[in-house]
């Protein structure tokens, strides 16, 4: 069996690949670390392999890995599931960032409940498919979460994120990703700090990459799978 660092490794290594293929810059894209439902043992291991980014999508459970690695004080923890807001408080405390604020309320108390000594960095989720099952804002309505965000003094807006529906064919997948990177380059035009597109998972990394990517979040592929109760 392949190890952590293994796995690791060439996931870097197909996502180096992509990136080249895509003639873009060397290190022009992240590879965050998903590692829901995963043990403490197991970032350790991609702490040691030199990982630094880890992605969390249950906010009790992504407390406890950050309480627990706490001496580990370069990880870099991100938040990419979706919010209740009886729970912001926490997310506002732990985490150094947030891939899925879509609504104005969330925003506001993520804001007020943050320490004013460093800003939580946030990124919009788009829900670029429409989908009932899934959060996120539309297009038209990045404009004004990303007013509304901007104003507030404890966050740092950086840029968008989504994740795209699992089953359409080819072009209307590279459709929907074409039209996030339009959006992510105009959102950049009105603000200095955003440099992040969260977009690309272990199916379409390669075309997220090709469609501006700056962020991709691979799980299983560095983890492995996941047992299927606790997803
Ligand atoms: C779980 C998850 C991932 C990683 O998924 P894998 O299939 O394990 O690679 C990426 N992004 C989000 C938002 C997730 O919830």
């Amino acid at each position: 069996m392949e190890t952590i660092a293994e796995r690791l490794k060439s996931a870097q290594n197909s996502l180096n690949m992509a990136v080249e293929k895509a003639h873009r810059a060397t290190n022009s894209v992240q590879l965050l670390a998903v590692s829901k439902t995963k043990p403490v043992s197991d970032i350790v291991q991609a702490y040691e392999a030199g990982h630094r980014l880890f992605g969390e999508n249950y906010v009790q459970e992504g407390v406890e890995k950050i309480q627990a690695l706490q001496e580990l004080s370069d990880i870099e923890w991100h938040f990419i599931g979706p919010l209740q807001s009886n729970k912001s408080k926490l997310v506002a405390e732990n985490f150094d960032w947030i891939h899925s604020v879509d609504r104005a309320k969330i925003a506001n108390k993520l804001n007020g409940q943050r320490s004013a000594h460093k800003k939580l960095n946030v990124l919009i989720q788009v829900n670029i498919n429409d989908e009932t099952s899934k959060a996120g804002v539309s297009i038209e309505q990045i404009a004004e979460l990303a007013e509304l965000i901007a104003a507030l003094p404890n966050l740092q807006l950086r840029g968008l994120m989504t994740i795209p529906k699992a089953q359409q064919d080819e072009a209307q997948l590279q459709l929907s990703l074409k039209q996030m990177h339009q959006a992510f380059m105009k959102l950049q035009q009105c603000y200095d700090r955003v440099d992040t597109l969260s977009m690309g998972m272990s199916a379409d990394m390669a075309q997220a990459v090709a469609n501006g990517s700056t962020m991709v979040r691979l799980g299983t592929a560095i983890f492995g799978a996941r047992t299927k109760n606790n997803n």
